[in-house]
């Protein structure tokens, strides 16, 4: 049996002495997820870099609910949450494999909250157009995490750190979001490459901020000035960055990938965490 088979990929995981990384991944245009380009590449080089998960965690800014949910189900189904985009995109399945024994572990380390198990949601656009690039056989269990939108920003980054046991259980949790995400002011004209100035102003600010771990000033994000605003209009793809920042420890060297800012107002400027 499928699930069977799959179960035991986790069932009764074990302590390993390695501490998987963390990483926040700016996703971008769910086209990423079809494309062969210099950021699904890298995701793909990501994944043979680092040590190979047991399961994946995906916290998606595409996925905000009331209250916190993680995906409990064998079988997630692949969400197609996007309109005006090609066939071939809408067409994707990505077939991993859930781990309702994992769920159910992760919910029990959050203290802090009740982590309801959820059998309605899925694997979105913001966490299959990722991870299918980095684990194209489809072989690993992916799981998301939802994130309560009626919670300060404080809320999550506390939450997080709460799961930092499933870093020495071979799990790779994943931020998956943008940290400069403004769609109303996009520039087609910069559609491949290009910021205007307050966004890389922000993506340095950011950049420096994350690398001197100043996790208040990022917490504190509304207190950043104007140019923060127009970087999040919106918490829900910034507040992912969060949940990695989170689970840092004392031993994690920061460093970056795909730092680049497309359109105009988005950067996918991503963070690896690895000690
Ligand atoms: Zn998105």
């Amino acid at each position: 049996m499928k699930s069977a088979t799959f179960k035991k990929l986790t069932d009764g995981l074990t302590w390993q002495e390695e501490r998987m990384p963390v990483l926040f991944v700016g996703h971008g245009s769910p086209m990423n997820g079809i494309e062969d380009n210099e950021f699904s590449r890298t995701w793909n080089a990501m994944a043979n870099k680092i040590p190979v998960p047991k399961a994946v965690l995906v916290i998606s800014a595409h996925w905000f609910t009331r209250g916190t949910r993680i995906t409990a189900m064998d079988f997630p189904p692949t969400i197609h949450d996007f309109r005006g985009f090609p066939a071939a995109l809408s067409d994707v399945e990505y077939p991993a494999p859930g781990d309702p024994l994992l769920a159910s572990e992760a919910a029990s380390l959050v203290k802090s909250a009740g982590v309801i198990q959820d059998h309605d949601w899925g694997l979105d656009h913001g966490a299959w157009t990722i991870v299918r690039h980095m684990y194209p056989n489809a072989d690993i269990p992916v799981l998301q995490m939802s994130i309560d939108y009626t919670k300060p920003a404080e809320y999550h980054y506390r939450l997080a750190a709460e799961l930092a046991g499933l870093r020495k259980k071979g799990v790779l949790i994943l931020g998956s979001g943008n940290m400069v995400h403004n769609l109303r002011l996009m520039s087609w004209e910069m559609i491949n490459g290009g910021g205007y100035d307050w966004s890389l102003t922000m993506n340095s600010k950011f950049k420096d901020l994350i690398a001197n771990n100043d996790h208040t000033a990022l917490i504190n994000y509304e207190k950043l000035g104007p140019e923060a605003a127009m970087a999040i209009p919106t918490p829900e793809h910034y507040l992912p960055l969060l949940y990695t920042l989170g689970l840092q420890e004392k031993k994690d060297a920061v460093s970056f990938f795909n730092d680049k800012a497309v359109g105009g107002s988005l950067t996918m400027t991503s963070v690896k965490l690895s000690s």
